[in-house]
């Protein structure tokens, strides 16, 4: 046998992972199955995982130079170095990033046919690393964290790092494609997937795997594994995952397979067989009531729809066993005929036994899923054979032996697979059956027989007596196994031996290959090995197959030869004793009779007696106290449920843009010239600077170069002084652009209070808000204190930012507070983003696979029908005329059942006259998107359909309140109203507007308004359950989708079914009538109301989701729990009658956050298209995609660059200002864009009467730059439009800084090189495309890289230079090339202008991180040090209050100030410690978000939730409170203290604080509690706020109250 290292094969993978001093923690692997290393960095604040792909970056050749580079020759000092063998996951839960790793293995199997070594993980580390952003979370949640670490691993889990093994072997598929239903790391591994490093993190499987070699009589060799894979489908521990769930899954399911091969050395074919089967508690819904004080559990069958599922569960099992149509040759063939699944019942059937009661309904599901046939090709048994009743009464003996005779008929035709591995695919063709062969495997295997069906044990738990029986099934297999194998395992041989005869009755057919020579001497069959030469004394033996099922148990152990018996009895007591730890946590019970071969059989009884009662006990102990604790470790580290366990984390985290290679693009001056430009100010490794300015400054001013584009969502600030916490900036403004040309404000005098040294504060930025959008609702920094009253339910008059997902350039300008005189301080500085996937969306890989074609797909939508676009689900058809006439079947839209994944398919499409589509062009999505021509930006503000969805809006408004006589609205129609605005896709401003245009004021119809306060609270409670119901819902459905074909549910009534505006019962057949009808219709899709049986039209119907809330409301006592063993259904329909209408109401404002949800969401994608079309150019989608070979554009590239890197790249490299260009050019930033991106015939055009263009080119990092490359347009250069070249190169963006590295003519090159002039030809263009360049004297360090293009109008001719690609620079004298140029009268061309087709910078970049270490060092004047140190002049000092309440529904809290108290200055605020949750609504389609190529955009941080607080005062001797000011409240870690100073001192005995702004956004940990109330009580006020007072020190003792705040 041989192990990989013998083999001479590839080194083990090796894993490091590195935490530094300054808390940056790096993972370097380096993979057995590459040569090269990989570095992955944690994002120290956001805790996402960062690899570049660029070698020597975070690329290199060994694990040492890797090492080496991360801690820069050892000059870094590493906190902690942790060695592991192999990744096993990584995940972000907020505060904290996760690592586990494998620091231990054992091989389990060394050597599997065909190789591929298993390793079992015996000893497993968490590294748990502490994220340096201030994101509050609750303490449930961080215990929950705590607990998933104490998650077991070792010894339980098992993976292979070259083969796939979820499934049976030999798997067809490649490891790249692993079955879900065994992967137990699938969502644990995700951040590595999004990373493109799927490979550097390991296929985990829960189980059992091992082997034992084993020999009979010195004859043959032989190996036997067992593997055994847990399924994660319905994971859990007993009591809590029993019997089926809805993932079509039952607890404690097993696949189980037995693997015997024969070894052979290297270059052999390898010939094996292998069995599979199945264990798992009974598939229908069943659980049991424990209770500490009866003997046992109280077994009860769900009263609900009991066998809901159980076909789907078979269905999966003869799905996967199904080897009908397998090109195998063998005997197990039966081509179009069944899939046998034959269940071993071993539960106790006798009158009175509790189990008893499983028995009839298992019985009874079976026949009920036969009555429904819906499994046509499958035929299911059932054997009842009661396993302690037979030990009781017949002994073990008998009953092993009657086990025996029950399996004997379903063993045999079921069968085993068998066949060879073999070493080379040189004959692969001649070889007949099953072929199996993939990327993974050097030769292939050849299948010729095949296992059909499969036999599934249970008892009640799957485990003791499921164990027992199926080693009692698996050894009948086993002799056979051996068998086949040539493996004689008779002991009594002498007979084996002297019947050759007997061997007519094998059935075994030859291998390929092998040849049947029979021995002239003895006339013994000899099997030749034709491929390999060598000869095996016996093929088989020589009897009859499966004959020890005929035996008697005595007979068995006489003939037999025990040792491998025993062999295998080992296997199973361990799989068994491990099975029984994960479920239980305890070991097997019973589990002696095993041993019933063996010598020591009567030992291990009375011990194992013994052994039960302590084991019962233990099991009792962790089922009441234990298993609801591993639950949810199990739940967590599956990623399920995690919206109920992990609240507030976020899928994909954010990433932190202005750090390694972000930059400051304008120097600010420190008063220590040794820290540089303020370049320190990005670094993380600088975390703890304190930076301080030259002397007292109006302003400070950032200009922040981003790393890469994205749309801004945080600004993240280090709050850094000396002992005076005044010198930090107390307010800021924040700018964003794509370029320096066009910055619009995001936040303006955002408020900065004054804080502990070191503090991490967030500031959630929205994007910028259009001035019309600001002049109607005022600015956003001072809200109306009164119309806001309840936002409880939904952000009503929310004001919506732009995306940009280009946004490059972040201006920060920091204001000092008034009061400061003095140099002021700053601390990092952090810009937090979404940046999109730019390489995997160039080079379509996954994710960017995904949202490149969801963006096409907007694209080629705008003419067509949207209905079933995962992204936007929504796309509703609106009918011109507001009122239906006709049957109201045809208002329906065409929408997609989300939770079913369903069209929805009604009249509605019959009628398409009636109808306009919100994407249709005429109301324009992507108006102004159609020409290439808009190198401008145009506002999403001006692309959204206006003037028709407004008069729509108002039609709709009217036809409401037409029916009153006034314009007031209720509750309901006002959320009709609202759903009707979303629908058209108005905003809250275009709203507002439409409707102060007809004299309404928006207030009005304010829905948050209009409810009763004491309703408000149990509505969004109710709602807040169905967002959970239904996202519990739909990640059963995702789960339970594993391994089965979709199917169709029957009724296509949706989630919610929320009747619109004018939508009427269909009258005359409907028996409900809940809505008015005026009509009469026949053409009806009637349904049946569940509750009432009454027939009923589609508009009478309530939602589905009234059934989850319904059932979650009677029955259910903890909402989304997967862990309840009664059904959950979302079949049937239910009336609106029989609907409580709080329920209905529920639906209303559920959809309602559904629909703002998602629209976000759209203008995220809508967003992205935008950004893609700058850089591909728009007409790039609407074209089919140019077939390009990968490998001959990466050539092509590395040939233009020489073995330099190309440092402009985008999205790396881009524009410092922006560049104008001719109608139906490419995008500017197409010039910069990858090579193989966008149309290939397309490029910059600069405007006709343009004669020179100067791009400031932003290279990715600060590199050495040698020369510039210009790739030519494909119309090639004439001599009227070839350009002349300037380059400069800066660190800066100071133009007086820059320094000229030369000038070229590229009209001289034209004559020389007429390859370069005319279109290009079609054929030559697959080499290197046509460039120029222009190469400097000496490589140049900078940042910058200033090109000017310039043309002369007047064509002008010029002195002929030499070809030379690598032309020399005209030297630093400007005015060299105009004396060259003289005019040449008429020109048949037309306009020449300047174009290209791509720039390239080339040169190396240069190490960034050095800088930051070395800067670090120097020393601190000492004279700032005293300044640091410095007390500050005046002290906070706390105002008494003596009295505060909260009034306004908690909202605001009033304090009662003596009037003997000093002015008040100030205000502390502690920080609050509710959280912000991910779940808001239930899910708005049908995308996995877990799915590592989904993009999330997660609205969280695309409209941030933002709390503003209020003061207001008493003012004069009026009883009027006035806002004396108002404070926009940056999030901090729960309990931070904030001192907020008050504009100037007030003198007031009453103080209001009111809290505003987005308070819908915030919850309470569940862990602590639900209040119940609408306000999260994390937000509460009391205790919150205390009052402060400025002072001297000196002054101390002046009043008897005084002390420190
Ligand atoms: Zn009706
Ligand atoms: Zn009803």
């Amino acid at each position: 046998m041989e192990s990989p290292v013998a083999a001479g094969g590839p080194r083990n993978t090796s894993v490091v992972v590195l935490t530094l001093d300054t808390n940056e923690v790096y993972i370097v692997v380096s993979l057995s199955s590459r040569t090269d290393t990989q570095v992955i960095y944690i994002d120290p604040t956001t805790g996402s995982l960062q690899h570049n792909r660029k070698l020597g970056y975070d690329v290199f050749n060994s694990q040492d130079e890797a090492v080496n580079h991360i801690t820069d020759g050892s000059k870094l000092i590493c906190k902690s170095t942790t060695y592991a063998k192999a990744i096993l996951g990584y995940a972000v839960l907020g505060s904290f990033g996760l690592l586990l790793v494998a620091t231990k293995l054992t091989a389990s199997i060394p050597y599997l046919p065909g190789g591929g070594c298993v390793y079992t993980i015996s000893e497993s580390k968490w590294i748990k690393i502490l994220l340096q952003n201030p994101q509050p979370q609750g303490k449930g949640e961080v215990k929950n964290i705590q607990e998933l670490t104490e998650f077991e691993i070792d010894g339980k889990h098992y993976f292979c790092e070259t083969r796939d093994i979820t499934r049976p072997f030999p798997s067809r598929i490649s490891l790249q494609s692993p079955d879900d239903e065994f992967v137990w790391n699938g969502w644990f591994s995700t951040a590595f997937k999004r990373i493109g490093l799927e490979q550097h993190c390991v296929i985990l499987l829960q189980g059992f795997v091992e082997y034992r070699t084993f020999g009979s009589l010195g004859q043959q060799e032989g190996i036997v594994a067992l593997i055994a894979r847990r399924s994660r489908l319905h994971p859990g521990t007993r009591y809590l995952a029993r019997g089926i769930n809805s993932c079509y899954s039952t607890g404690n399911e097993i696949e189980c397979e037995q693997l015997v091969w024969v070894p052979k050395r290297a270059g052999q074919s390898v010939p094996f067989n292998t069995y599979i089967w199945r264990r798992g508690t009974i598939p229908i819904w069943w659980g049991a009531d424990l209770k500490m004080t009866a003997a046992e559990a109280v077994i009860y069958v769900s009263d609900r729809d009991p066998y809901k599922g159980s076909a789907r569960y078979y269905q999966r099992l003869s799905t996967r066993y199904d080897a009908r149509n397998l090109g195998v040759v063998g005997t197990n063939q039966n081509k179009g005929g069944f899939v046998p699944i034959v269940c071993v019942n071993l539960l106790r059937n006798g009158e009175g036994k509790s189990e008893s009661i499983l028995v009839q309904h298992f019985e009874e599901s079976l026949n009920h899923i036969r009555s429904t046939r819906k499994l046509p090709s499958t035929r299911l048994h059932l054997i009842n054979y009661d396993w302690h009743t037979s030990i009781r009464l017949k002994g073990e003996q008998q009953t092993i032996e009657g086990l025996w005779y029950h399996l004997k008929g379903p063993t045999i035709s079921i069968g085993i697979s068998e066949g060879d591995y073999l070493p080379s695919r040189q004959h692969m063709k001649d070889f007949q059956g099953e072929i199996v062969y993939n990327d993974d495997l050097i030769g292939f295997f050849c299948l010729r027989v095949h296992q059909n069906g499969v036999i599934r044990y249970n008892c009640a738990d799957s485990l003791d007596r499921t164990n027992a029986a199926s080693y009692f099934g698996g050894l009948q297999v086993f002799t056979e196994q051996c068998r086949r194998l040539g493996i004689c395992l008779d002991s009594d041989l002498v007979i084996g031996r002297q019947s050759p005869h007997n061997h007519s009755g094998s059935t075994t057919p030859l291998s390929p290959g092998w040849k049947k020579q029979t021995d002239g001497a003895t006339g013994t069959p000899h099997y030749t090995d034709r491929n390999t030469r060598t000869t095996s004394g016996k093929h088989s033996c020589p009897d009859k197959p499966w004959k020890r099922f005929d035996m008697t148990f005595e007979e068995f152990k006489r003939s037999t030869i025990l040792s491998p018996v025993c062999q295998l009895a080992d296997l199973f007591l361990i799989a068994g004793d491990i099975h029984a730890t994960i479920y239980t946590g305890s070991k097997a019970m019973h589990s002696h009779i095993l041993n019933i071969f063996s010598d020591e059989a009567g030992k291990s009884k009375q011990f194992s007696v013994a052994q039960n009662v302590k084991i019962t006990l233990q099991r009792r102990y962790n089922n009441a106290v234990v298993d609801s604790y591993r639950q949810k470790q199990l739940e967590m580290f599956l990623g399920l449920r995690l919206f109920k366990h992990l609240p507030s984390v976020s899928i994909q985290p954010l990433h932190v843009l202005s750090r390694r290679s972000g930059c400051l693009l304008k120097p600010i001056a420190s008063i220590e010239t040794s820290s540089g430009d303020g370049d320190s100010l990005l670094s993380f490794k600088q975390k703890d600077i304190i930076w301080v300015s030259q002397q007292a400054a109006d302003i400070i001013q950032l200009f922040i170069y981003l790393r890469e584009p994205c749309h801004v969502c945080q600004l993240l600030l280090t709050i850094s002084h000396g002992a005076d916490d005044s010198t930090y900036p107390s307010t800021l403004d924040v700018r964003t652009g794509r370029d320096l040309d066009v910055l619009k404000p995001v936040l303006e005098g955002a408020s900065i209070p004054r804080c502990a040294n070191g503090t991490n504060m967030v500031i959630p930025i929205s994007g910028p808000i259009s001035d019309k959008d600001m002049a109607l609702t005022g600015t956003a920094a001072s809200l109306p204190a009164h119309k806001t009253k309840f936002p409880f339910l939904y952000d009503f008059g929310g004001l919506e930012g732009e995306l940009d997902f280009l946004t490059r350039v972040v201006v920060l300008t920091f204001y000092p507070a008034e009061s400061t005189c003095s140099p002021v301080t700053l601390g990092e500085v952090e810009i937090l983003g979404i940046s999109l996937p730019w390489r995997d969306m160039f080079a379509s890989e996954r994710p960017g696979r995904r949202l490149w074609e969801s963006v096409k797909n907007m694209r080629e939508d705008v003419n067509s029908f949207p209905s079933d676009t995962d992204s936007n689900p929504y796309a509703v058809a609106l009918t011109n005329d507001v009122l239906p006439h006709e049957s109201s079947d045809t208002y329906t839209s065409p929408q997609v059942d989300l939770l079913t994944g369903e069209d929805i398919d009604s009249g509605s499409v019959s009628q398409p006259m009636t109808e306009i589509s919100l994407h249709d062009s005429s109301l324009g999505l992507f108006h102004g998107h159609n020409e290439e021509t808009d190198s401008q930006r145009i506002s999403l503000q001006d692309n959204i359909p206006t003037k028709m969805g407004v008069e729509q809006y108002i039609s709709c408004f009217e036809l409401l309140t037409a029916s009153h006589g006034d314009n007031k609205l209720g509750f309901v129609e006002a959320m009709k109203l609202e759903i009707e605005r979303l629908r058209l896709d108005l905003s809250a401003a275009e709203r507002d507007r439409a409707l102060s245009s007809i004299g309404i004021d928006p207030a009005t119809i304010n829905p948050n308004t209009l409810l009763e306060e004491s309703y408000i609270g149990s509505l969004c409670k109710a709602a807040n359950s169905l967002a959970v119901l239904g996202q519990a819902f739909l990640e059963d459905r995702t789960t339970g989708a594993i391994g089965l074909d979709p199917v169709d549910d029957d009724i296509d009534i949706d989630f919610w079914n929320i009747s619109r505006i004018g939508e009427e019962c269909c009258g005359d057949p409907c028996q409900v009538r809940a809505e008015t009808s005026t009509l009469t219709s026949s053409s009806q899709t009637i349904f049946s109301c569940s509750a009432c049986q009454r027939k009923v039209c589609r508009v009478c119907c309530a939602g589905k989701g009234a059934i989850l809330l319904g059932q979650n409301q009677t029955g259910g006592t903890s909402t989304g729990d997967s862990s309840s063993n009664r059904s959950v259904t979302m079949d049937g329909v239910i009336c609106k009658l029989c609907c409580q209408n709080s329920v209905l109401d529920a639906l209303t404002l559920d959809y309602i956050r559904v629909l703002i949800s998602q629209r976000r969401s759209t203008h995220a994608e809508t967003a992205t298209y935008e950004a893609l079309g700058q850089v591909v150019g728009k007409n790039y989608f609407s074209r089919k995609k140019e077939s390009s070979d990968k490998h001959a554009a990466a050539s092509t590239f590395q040939q233009l660059l020489n073995e330099e890197e190309s440092l402009a790249e985008f999205p790396f490299g881009s524009f410092l200002h922006s560049v104008e260009s001719a109608s139906g050019s490419a995008p500017p930033l197409s010039l910069l864009a990858p090579l193989d991106t966008g149309s290939r015939h397309s490029y910059w055009k600069a405007p006709p009467s343009t004669s020179s263009v100067e791009f400031i080119v932003v290279l990715g990092n600060l590199s050495d730059v040698s020369g510039v490359v210009l790739l030519v347009s494909p119309c090639g250069y004439s001599m009227s439009d070839s350009p002349t070249v300037q380059i400069w190169a800066s660190q800066k963006i100071h133009k007086e800084e820059r320094s000229c590295v030369g000038k070229w003519d590229v009209r001289s090159l034209i004559t020389s090189s007429p390859e370069l002039s005319g279109p290009e030809k079609s054929d030559k263009d697959i080499q290197t495309p046509r460039h120029i360049k222009f190469g400097f004297r000496n490589p140049v360090r900078c940042r910058l890289i200033w090109i000017k293009l310039s043309i002369q109008m007047v064509v002008s001719n010029s002195v002929s230079f030499e070809k030379d690609s690598n032309l020399l620079s005209l030297a630093e004298d400007p005015s060299s090339g105009i004396g060259r140029r003289a005019s040449i009268a008429g020109t048949s061309e037309t306009d020449p202008c300047l174009h290209a087709k791509r720039i390239i910078v080339v040169g190396s970049s240069v190490k960034a991180d050095i800088a930051d270490s070395s800067s670090q060092t120097s020393e601190r004047a000492s004279s700032l040090i005293n300044w640091l140190e410095k007390a500050p002049l005046v002290n906070r000092y706390r105002v008494q209050v003596e009295s505060e309440k909260l009034i306004e529904n908690d909202l605001v809290l009033e304090q009662f100030v003596s009037p003997a108290s000093p002015m008040v200055s100030g205000f502390r605020l502690d920080g609050f410690n509710a959280i912000k949750p991910r779940l808001t609504h239930s899910p708005s389609s049908n995308v996995n978000s877990l799915d590592a190529s989904s993009i999330v955009f997660e609205r969280r941080f695309l409209s941030p939730a933002i709390l503003h607080i209020q003061v207001s005062t008493l003012q004069g001797s009026s009883e009027e409170m006035v806002v004396v000011a108002e404070y926009r409240i940056p999030e901090v870690k729960g309990g931070t203290a904030m001192y907020f100073d008050l504009p100037k001192a007030i003198s007031s005995r009453r103080i209001w604080f009111r809290l505003v702004g987005d308070i819908a956004g915030f919850a309470d940990d569940p862990e602590e509690g639900e209040g119940g109330r609408p306000l999260a009580a994390g937000l509460c006020l009391l205790n919150r706020i205390k009052l402060y007072y400025y002072a001297q020190p000196n002054d101390l003792g002046r009043w008897a109250s005084l002390s420190g705040i």
